[in-house]
């Protein structure tokens, strides 16, 4: 799954510009126009996801902005190597799923938004893409000056992709 996976799904202003029947305004925040960057960045549900997920990770500066592009705000986080930047890809993908699952519980099962939910979803969700191969086995040594702060403990946690010390 990529970037361009994820910004193909059928979003409200999507939906809109296809002339098929669409929620009137974001479905977990009820304020604003549901677009990608919306949903899965500058949303108020979404951020409460990020906050915690980039806070376990020891980088709470990644927050993403509330008008933050999804393209721009993913391309700017940059990490030292090509096996971490791929697991950092991954890891993305995998919050930016959970969260657009759970809006379509939101949609389609009149579920109600819950971030406990998603984190959930994280952590069980990170156990099946780790079986399936979808990270690298990188070691980081944590915390470090001259290396990002933050490590996968994918390798070890049979519960959590976020890193050691939460
Ligand atoms: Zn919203």
């Amino acid at each position: 799954m990529s970037v361009l996976h994820v910004v193909g799904c059928w979003t409200a202003d999507r939906l809109a510009r296809h002339g098929m029947p669409h929620p009137a305004r974001c479905p977990m925040c009820d304020q604003g126009t549901e677009t990608i960057d919306h949903l899965l960045l500058g949303c108020v549900f979404a951020r409460q996801v990020w906050n915690v997920v980039l806070t376990d990770w020891g980088r709470p500066d990644w927050l993403p902005l509330v008008d933050a592009s999804l393209a721009d705000w993913w391309t700017s986080l940059v990490v030292q190597n090509k096996k971490k930047q791929r697991n950092l890809n991954t890891v993305i993908t995998l919050v930016c799923w959970c969260i657009w699952r759970h809006r379509n519980s939101v949609v389609f099962d009149v579920a109600t938004p819950s971030v406990a939910r998603v984190q959930h979803w994280i952590r069980s969700e990170s156990v099946a893409w780790r079986r399936a191969g979808l990270f690298h086995r990188v070691n980081f040594s944590f915390p470090s000056v001259d290396t990002v702060a933050f490590e996968w403990s994918v390798l070890e946690s049979p519960f959590s992709l976020l890193p050691s010390g939460m």
